[in-house]
């Protein structure tokens, strides 16, 4: 393996508090030394690869707590190795995936294989969250402390909430023994029968079913209140609307043990572009459902101060022909590991919420720290840790086109739009997996 010298970039690690530029030079799969002149003065050694990062942010490897790579089972939308292209193409080296397949993570058989699958195929880093209840039917545990033990990163029985107190108070139970984070993704069911988009003026006009806030609000409650005698580290999964931002903010003044991450989608965009495109356009069907102004505002400010602590796509591949059905039938999600940097930027930077510091500690030492990965070395720059590097031009213009789409997938409404900032240069373990022009 070659080594690399990252040179004249702005190194922003927020662990450490780093914010200055720096040289970076990365050997052996490490990262060897970190600074001002140190590695310069001396120049490479013969064979030493040179990336010139003047302009640009140099960050830890970008870490996604919240993909779907749909293998097994549904690889003509998303495998390992297409997910992962996706990812590193959006500058993530570290990506963990939801238990949602089929057959379902729900032991620690699973687990490992998909550890294996990933050393075999991935791009990036690959770690797996584990299903909460066996086939995520909601009704029995699966076997939470088997997956601890064989690497599984979270619990969660995304795609469907863990919809009965009784199941979800042993789960919470079961969860906190193994010192992960339990993540749910909150949808009271009986609420959301029939439902395809949010329950409002769109809904209406189009004839849908309506998905209320309340659907997700009431069951964050109830899990902030069963969890008080448990204390489990317990994790919001895309928050959709600004009620659940009021909740999890109340709990965490509480010192609760509460996370909560949002979605470039959820960050940006609202209900009414279910009506556009011609009308019923499924690129905008999403599960939670897009929301109004005021949610998107209210998630934006629960970003800034804190509550919503982590960032994270809910990369949901499906096929063209899954998303071209009528619009109550199509599938739900979207795509996000190649687009989400800019539209981070474009939600969070440029409306002024955070700056970049803050941003990077998002996608970084932050879902590091939720999914355990910290201890791994991952989420942040030290000398001697694992050689994980994004390098993201901040100013870099340019318009998603669908050749940017390296995953199998292509169902993202955010084709076309213009931003501004791009992950550049992805490196995994010291070597450079991904590389885009800056003009
Ligand atoms: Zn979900």
């Amino acid at each position: 393996m070659t080594s690399v010298l990252i040179k004249g970039g702005r190194v922003i690690d927020p662990h450490s508090g780093t914010d200055r530029v720096a040289d970076v030079l990365l050997d052996g799969g490490r990262i060897v030394s970190m600074g001002a002149r140190g590695v310069g003065r001396v120049g490479p050694a013969s064979g030493t690869r040179v990336i010139d990062a003047d302009g640009c942010i140099v960050a830890p490897g970008l870490i996604d707590p919240h993909v779907h790579l749909r293998q097994p089972g549904r690889e003509e939308a998303e495998t390992i190795a297409t997910g992962t292209a996706a990812a590193v193409a959006g500058g993530f080296t570290t990506v963990c995936c939801m238990p949602n397949t089929t057959p379902v993570l729900d032991n620690d058989s699973m687990i490992g294989a998909i550890a294996h699958a990933s050393r075999e195929s991935g791009v990036c880093r690959v770690f797996a969250v584990g299903a909460v209840t066996k086939g995520r039917r909601g009704e029995e545990l699966a076997e939470i402390a088997l997956m601890a033990r064989a690497g599984a990163v979270g619990f969660s029985d995304d795609g469907d909430c863990v919809a009965s107190a009784g199941v979800m108070a042993r789960a919470l139970a079961a969860v906190r023994a193994t010192g992960r984070a339990f993540m749910q993704h909150c949808q009271e069911p009986t609420l959301t029968r029939g439902a395809s988009m949010h329950a409002g003026s769109v809904a209406t006009r189009l004839g849908l079913g309506g998905w209320p806030r309340e659907a997700e609000e009431i069951i964050i409650d109830r899990d902030v209140r069963l969890n008080r005698s448990i204390g489990c580290a317990y994790h919001v999964q895309h928050v959709s609307s600004g009620g659940s931002v009021e909740i999890v903010r109340r709990a965490r003044r509480e010192g609760q043990p509460v996370s909560a991450e949002a979605a470039p989608h959820h960050l940006l965009l609202t209900h009414e572009l279910v009506d556009s495109h011609g009308g019923y356009w499924t690129s905008a069907k999403m599960n939670p459902p897009l929301r109004e102004a005021p949610d998107v505002r209210a998630i934006v400010e629960g970003v800034a101060d804190g509550t919503v602590g982590v960032l994270a796509t809910d990369h949901a591949p499906h096929t063209a022909e899954a998303k071209g059905l009528p619009f109550e039938d199509a599938p739900f999600g979207i795509i996000g590991l190649e687009t989400a940097v800019p539209l981070y930027v474009e939600a969070l930077i440029t409306s002024g919420a955070i700056g970049w510091p803050r941003l990077i500690e998002l996608l970084t030492w932050a879902p590091a720290k939720l999914c355990g990965l910290d201890s791994q070395g991952l989420g942040h720059l030290t000398v001697g840790g694992p050689a994980d590097v994004t390098i993201i031009d901040p100013n870099l213009e340019w318009t998603i086109a669908d050749s940017d789409l390296a995953g199998r997938s292509r169902n993202t409404p955010f084709v076309g739009r213009r931003v501004r900032g791009r992950s550049i240069t992805t490196i995994v373990a010291g070597s450079v997996r991904h590389e885009q022009a800056r003009c």
